[in-house]
């Protein structure tokens, strides 16, 4: 893995556990030489998580559609800052410099990216890995519902399985990298549905 994309929060959270976790995770990825390719913003744990990483040594790339260049303040700092169109610009650009996802804590854009992110494993339109960093219990309710997703029979046991799941920033940095491919033809019978 030598490229991870970050989707975090464009806010920082109430708490500095957020912001806590979203420097060391910076800082985990930048120690093992991976570039983090990001949202280029400088707020919220997006700026957070880019100074740490950067002031580690280590390489971060953004991409940053126009319009938001005044909203997520763009980040002066970067090794590269991509400037694009479109959020499905910024999506596609994303995906094409990652080796691999994971996302931080964060609001409904967090939420939407690695959904889609992982969505397209699920559709075997690619077959980079898929991580959610874990901070306090953010995640609990979410992680509960897909549980109940696989429960009710709407996401097999299978693609859930695919989300790796962590709260240290090395054990999930260390599930990403070991992660095995993913069946490329869909799952037998009940196994095949989203
Ligand atoms: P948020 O988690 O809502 O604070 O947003 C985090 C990042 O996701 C920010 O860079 C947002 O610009 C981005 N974002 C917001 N909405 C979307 C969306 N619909 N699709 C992709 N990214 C989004």
């Amino acid at each position: 893995m030598k490229s991870l994309g970050v989707f975090c929060g464009s806010h920082a959270g109430r708490g500095e556990i957020y912001r806590t976790a979203a420097a060391q995770f910076g800082r985990e990825v930048a120690r093992r030489g991976i570039t983090i390719v990001y949202g280029g913003g400088n707020v919220g744990l997006m700026g957070v998580l880019a100074d740490a990483a950067l002031a580690t040594g280590g390489r971060v790339v953004g991409v940053l559609p126009r319009f938001l260049m005044d909203r997520e303040v763009g980040h002066a700092g970067l090794s590269e800052l991509h400037l694009v169109d479109s959020m499905h610009e910024r999506k596609a650009k994303m995906a094409e410099l990652s080796d691999a996802f994971v996302a931080l804590p964060g609001g409904l854009g967090t939420l939407e990216e690695i959904f889609e992110a992982w969505t397209w494993v699920v559709l075997g339109l690619q077959q980079k890995p898929c991580g959610l960093l874990t901070v306090g219990n953010y995640y609990d309710p979410l992680l509960a519902f897909l549980d109940r997703a696989v429960e009710e029979g709407f996401v097999s046991p299978g693609h859930r399985g695919l989300l790796k799941v962590a709260n240290d920033p090395a054990v999930l940095l260390s599930k990403l990298a070991s992660a095995g491919r993913p069946p490329l033809s869909p799952p037998a019978a009940d196994e095949s549905r989203l």
